[in-house]
């Protein structure tokens, strides 16, 4: 049966409402009210592309404007602003954090995109002591936290694999990397934290205050509240770092090792496991980094499997540490029934493992 003109004009209807419901087209007077908010930041109308793009490069919202405040009242009143507009505004505001995002988490299509990393924080204050803990802003990357911890001898205990995302992008989500076994998700190393609320109150949330906020907020994807400050537990940084790397063939003996390791009680500090495709020459490929426990025998291996499984580890130590640091490996390491020839390992400062995407 043919389609009847009438079905032709629903379906275009469809579309065209289908469009217009993505796009939220603003009123036009929304960029001359966003101006003239008593503001010290500065909101861009015409130059918004980049807000309308993040990493994952699968979705393009243009924003209606963004802005780059200069502080944390900027943000509180702009979004005080956009709540009095009241329930039937479609004005909607995103935090951008780093842009990291896969699929347009951190745009706002016809809204109001507030860039992070432009709020002039006070500077990050690190609290040493017996709890020590740092202070940084909500558009901090979190390579920068590590570089002001570590004047102290300190770091945050839980990281991401990647550390040029922002404090705020990554506590919005989880933020899970190789310490997670041992310290939880970043989420679960933060004390207190300072949040603009959907209202646009300042309000400072922690377990015993404001509680349902600072759950709510802690992997709330930005739902909640604009995290403008956190404060993140740390712990005293090690100097050096052994980095170790296996392979297996088989994933029954791969996750029956991995679980051995995340559940005992001494162990490696950072453990991740990691399905790779099997290449020609991939034992090769880490020999520009690692060194090869048996040089000789890593050259001839074979395998026809279509998949490997990586054992990633790391034990942490300070230089007059080392001879015990090996033997602790070592007995951890004969616990394990990885391909003996596919033992690498490399010795690499702190700073060095922890940003090992970014260099
Ligand atoms: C190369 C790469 C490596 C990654 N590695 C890891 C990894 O090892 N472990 C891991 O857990 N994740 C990882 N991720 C995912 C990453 O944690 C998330 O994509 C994170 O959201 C990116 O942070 P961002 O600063 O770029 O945030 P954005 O992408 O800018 O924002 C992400 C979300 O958080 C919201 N948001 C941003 N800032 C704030 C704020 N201050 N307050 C409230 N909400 C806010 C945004 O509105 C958005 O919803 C990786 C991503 C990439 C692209």
């Amino acid at each position: 049966m043919r389609p009847s003109l009438l079905q032709y004009l629903k379906l275009l209807l469809v579309l065209a409402l289908g469009g217009v419901t993505t796009m939220h087209v603003p009123k036009p007077d929304v960029p001359t009210s966003l101006e003239a908010l008593p503001v010290d930041g500065h909101f861009s109308f015409h130059d918004v592309s980049d807000a309308a793009r993040d990493f994952g490069n699968m979705s393009s919202f243009p924003p209606v404007a963004v802005f780059h405040p200069s502080s944390v009242a900027d943000i509180a009143t702009t979004v005080r602003h956009v709540f009095l507009m009241g329930e039937h505004s479609t004005l909607t505001v995103a935090a951008r954090g780093h842009g990291h995002s896969l699929y347009g988490q951190c745009q706002a299509a016809g809204g109001i995109v507030i860039r992070m990393e432009s709020v002039q924080s006070n500077g990050m204050r690190v609290h040493p002591g017996t709890s020590p803990y740092v202070d940084a802003s909500g558009g901090e990357l979190w390579i920068d936290v590590l570089h002001e911890t570590l004047k102290y001898g300190l770091a945050p205990k839980s990281w991401t694999d990647y550390l040029h995302l922002t404090v705020g992008g990554t506590l919005s989500n989880a933020g899970v990397s190789g310490q997670t076994f041992r310290h939880g998700p970043q989420i679960s190393n933060v004390h207190e934290m300072e949040i603009v609320t959907g209202r646009g109150d300042i309000v400072t949330c922690s377990p015993e205050q404001n509680s349902d906020l600072f759950h709510a907020a802690l992997g709330g994807l930005g739902q909640f509240g604009i995290i403008t400050r956190a404060r993140i537990a740390l712990e005293p940084a090690p100097k050096m770092v052994r980095w170790i790397r296996v392979l297996y063939l088989d994933f029954a003996s791969f996750a029956t090792d991995q679980e051995m390791l995340i559940s005992a009680e001494k162990t490696f500090n950072y453990i991740e496991g990691f399905v790779i495709i099997n290449r020609t020459g991939i034992l090769n490929n880490w020999r520009s980094s690692f060194d090869a426990q048996d040089p000789k025998r890593a050259n001839q291996f074979e395998s026809d499997e279509k998949v490997l499984f990586c054992l990633e580890m790391t034990k942490n130590f300070n230089p007059d540490e080392a001879d015990n640091m090996e033997q602790e490996v070592n007995t951890l390491l004969s616990q394990l029934r990885y391909l003996p020839l596919s033992l690498f390992h490399t010795d690499v400062t702190y700073i060095e493992f922890l940003d090992r995407m970014g260099q």
